[in-house]
């Protein structure tokens, strides 16, 4: 029997078993896949969990029920990659081998990565809401919060998701508005970046957003450390932003045990062939997902583009065969602007995100990088598709890669407005 091992049970790694399983003989190939714990969170939710639009419980379902018959899932914390001995060791001493390995393992906030980040006040008047804890113990402050002056923080790119902390800031705009507080807060969105966004046009169109919410921006903020005494973002450049309450997304980091297996970049990120997801070191291991290096957006949109290629792919290569599939970067991503209300975009790595319709051209039904309610449905509605059609692998009627068709380019921005 020929071993798969696949190291995270998160939207990657279910992905990818529910995928292959169907694909690879039973009598040839034991799947097994890898998680520390049982409980497959739904992140996108953690958004608004701060605003009390969803509870944590409801974000949160075991990860076996999306193991397909025929898959073993371990439980166990992973330690290390041994690639030239084809086995990986968990914390607790055991041992899998492996004949071809998916690393599915993501990428988790690091406030320890930032001098006086996970300080004093951690949890006082410092929160994240990338983790459910944060986002929980951030429901709670603001619920009680008098105001004053937050700050929405971006320590460093790539994040996962990185519209989330723009959301973030529309989000708590439109909650300070609807409780009649929002003269009593000042909003600062401080980026690494030079503008709103990555991107031209969407950093020109989601400044905008900001400046009409007025939302104050710190553009080039790169952080040093976070003073706990004196509340205050103190950047390289010895800038200091002083905040009440500070909202960060903490550094991004891929996971600690692929730096100990020696297959990392600087950020624990794996090397691999942007279209292929084969990694640049050994040829029976693959990275999916947000555990990668690609120069895409970390999403679960990606995850899933990627895993409408990736399988066959996978097939082609443990067969010997040229792989024929070539992944383009493909993300969209709702961004929910406050007020029952969103936009979209839709961009790979050569496309930067462009304003006109999606899926389809002239007719949507969503817009991209421009309000409409119809997108905030979609973002809604993205809870069901992932937990009932991406995760257990279905097909979304929806081109793996992404698609001029319905783009307004340079000659054709403005002409449907
Ligand atoms: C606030 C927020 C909002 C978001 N909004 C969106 C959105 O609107 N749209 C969108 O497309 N994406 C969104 N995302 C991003 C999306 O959730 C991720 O990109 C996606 O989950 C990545 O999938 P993954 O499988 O690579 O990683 P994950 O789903 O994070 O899975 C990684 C798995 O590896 C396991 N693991 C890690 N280390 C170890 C170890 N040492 N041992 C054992 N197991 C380990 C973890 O337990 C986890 O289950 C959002 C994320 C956040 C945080």
């Amino acid at each position: 029997m020929k071993k798969l091992l696949v190291l995270g049970a998160g939207t990657a790694g279910t992905m990818a078993v529910n995928k292959l399983r169907p694909r690879l003989r039973r009598d040839e190939w034991q799947i097994t896949v890898v998680d520390q714990d049982d409980a497959h969170h739904y992140q996108p939710g953690y958004l608004f969990v701060p605003f009390g639009a969803y509870r944590p419980e409801e974000l949160v379902k075991p990860r076996r029920r999306f193991v397909p018959d025929g898959v073993e899932l371990v439980l166990g914390e992973i330690d290390r990659v041994l690639p030239d001995e084809t086995k990986i060791l968990l914390a607790d001493g055991r041992e899998l081998p492996y004949d071809y390995l998916v690393i599915a393992t993501g990428t988790s906030p690091r406030p320890d990565q930032t001098p006086g980040m996970d300080g004093a006040e951690w949890r006082r008047s410092i929160f994240d809401f990338f983790t459910l804890d944060g986002a929980t113990a951030l429901r709670d402050k603001l619920a009680t919060w008098e105001g004053g002056r937050l700050a929405v923080h971006v320590v460093e790119m790539p994040i996962k998701c990185p519209v989330a902390p723009l959301e973030f800031a529309f989000l708590a705009d439109a909650f300070f508005t609807d409780r009649g507080m929002r003269d009593r807060v000042e909003i600062v969105y401080v980026t690494p970046l030079e503008g709103a966004f990555t991107k031209p046009v969407a950093s020109r169109h989601l400044g905008g957003m900001l400046e009409e919410r007025k939302i104050a921006l710190e553009p080039d903020f790169m952080v040093e450390r976070v003073d706990n005494e004196t509340r205050t973002l103190v950047s390289m450049d010895e800038r200091e932003v002083p905040f009440d309450l500070l909202v960060t997304i903490p550094l991004n980091m891929g996971a600690d045990y692929v730096a100990r297996s020696g297959l990392g970049d600087e950020l624990n990120y794996v090397p691999v062939d942007k279209h292929t997801l084969l990694s640049k070191a050994y040829d029976n291991i693959f990275a999916v997902g947000d555990a990668s290096n690609i120069p895409t957006s970390k999403a679960g949109s990606v995850a899933h583009f990627q895993m409408d290629l990736f399988p066959d792919n996978f097939v082609e290569h443990v067969h010997g065969r040229p792989m024929t599939k070539a992944f383009d970067g493909h993300a969209n991503c709702f961004i929910e602007s406050g007020h029952g209300k969103g936009l979209l975009i839709d961009f790979n790595y050569d496309t930067e995100p462009l304003p006109g319709k999606y899926p389809l051209p002239g007719i949507g039904p969503f817009s991209l990088l421009r309000e409409s309610e119809l997108n905030h449905w979609g973002k809604l509605m993205f809870r069901w598709m992932y937990w009932n059609v991406m995760l257990p692998g279905k097909e979304l009627p929806l081109p793996a890669l992404m698609s001029m068709a319905g783009k307004e380019t340079g000659d054709t921005v403005g002409a449907s407005r």
